[in-house]
C-alpha cells in the first residue's frame, strides 16, 4: 500500500503539491470512486487508478545517489570486474536499477542509479545540456588562459570541439586543483579537455549533476535514496 500522492508523483504527474491539486480537482479515481484526499492509501497491484479516465499503470521506481568509489565500473554486470550494482544491498537490486551514464573506473563521486528510463534519458540527452560539475587534481599549472580556452570550448584529439566549460581554479601550481562544469558527456571528456591544453588529470570526482549535489555524508561506496526534493531538482 502506498499513498496516492506518492504513487502519482512517482508516475510523473508532478510534484506532491501539483498532485494534491490534481486530486482536489476530482480527476483521480480509485476503482471508479473519486479520491480527493492525498493521504489515501492504495494498492496499485490490486486497485485500478485513473487520472482523467486514463488508467495509470504503476511501475515501482527507485532512485539512488551513490558516491562511486574508484576501482568499480559503471555497468550493471561484468564477469570480471566489480560493478556499481555489486555494491548495492540485495533489497535495492530487486527493482533493477542501472547507472545513469558512466563514470570512468578511476573516477569517484556522484552517480545516480534508477530504473526510470525516462529520467535517465532526459539527464543524458545531449539536447538537455544538463550541467555536470567535477572536482579534479591536475598535474601542471592551470592558468587563466586555460579558463579562457575552456570558455571557448577546446578541440579534442579527435577533432571534436567541445561546448564551453566553466573552469574555476581552486589552487594552481605544479599541481593544481579545479572545478569544471560541462554540459556534455563525451567519453573521458574532462580528461581529454585537459589533455587538449597539455595537462593531465590525476584525480577526478563528480560533485554535482543537474541541480543535485553529492551528499558529503556519503563515504566512498555508500549510497542512499534520493529525497523527493532532490528528485524534483533532477526533473
Ligand atoms: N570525464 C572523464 O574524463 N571521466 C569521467 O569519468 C567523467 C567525465
Amino acid at each position: 500500500m502506498l499513498r496516492i500522492d506518492k504513487l502519482l508523483a512517482n508516475m510523473g504527474f508532478g510534484s506532491r503539491k501539483e498532485v494534491k491539486q490534481l486530486l482536489k480537482s476530482g480527476a483521480v479515481k480509485v476503482d471508479e470512486a473519486v479520491v480527493k484526499d492525498s493521504k489515501t492509501k492504495v494498492d496499485p497491484n490490486v486497485q485500478k487508478v485513473t487520472v482523467h479516465g486514463e488508467e495509470v499503470v504503476y511501475q515501482e521506481t527507485i532512485y539512488l545517489m551513490m558516491n562511486k568509489p574508484p576501482g568499480v565500473i559503471s555497468a550493471t554486470e561484468d564477469h570480471v570486474q566489480q560493478t556499481v550494482i555489486d555494491l548495492l544491498e540485495e533489497k535495492d537490486r530487486i527493482l533493477s536499477p542501472f547507472p545513469v551514464g558512466r563514470l570512468d573506473k578511476d573516477t569517484e563521486g556522484l552517480l545516480i542509479l534508477t530504473n526510470d528510463g525516462q529520467l535517465s534519458h532526459s539527464l543524458l540527452s545531449p539536447k538537455k545540456h544538463v550541467p555536470k560539475t567535477y572536482f579534479a587534481k591536475i598535474d601542471g599549472c592551470v592558468t587563466e588562459e586555460d579558463v579562457d580556452a575552456f570558455k571557448q570550448g577546446v578541440t579534442l584529439e579527435d577533432g571534436y570541439h567541445t561546448k564551453p566549460g566553466d573552469l574555476v581554479i581552486l589552487q594552481s601550481g605544479e599541481h593544481s586543483e579545479i572545478r569544471l562544469t560541462i554540459t556534455e558527456g563525451k567519453f573521458h571528456q574532462v580528461k581529454r579537455m585537459f589533455e587538449a591544453v597539455g595537462k593531465k588529470v590525476t584525480y577526478l570526482k563528480r560533485i554535482r549533476m543537474g541541480g543535485l549535489d553529492l551528499d558529503k555524508e556519503l563515504k566512498l561506496g555508500e549510497y542512499r535514496e534520493l529525497t523527493e526534493d532532490e528528485l524534483n531538482k533532477l526533473q
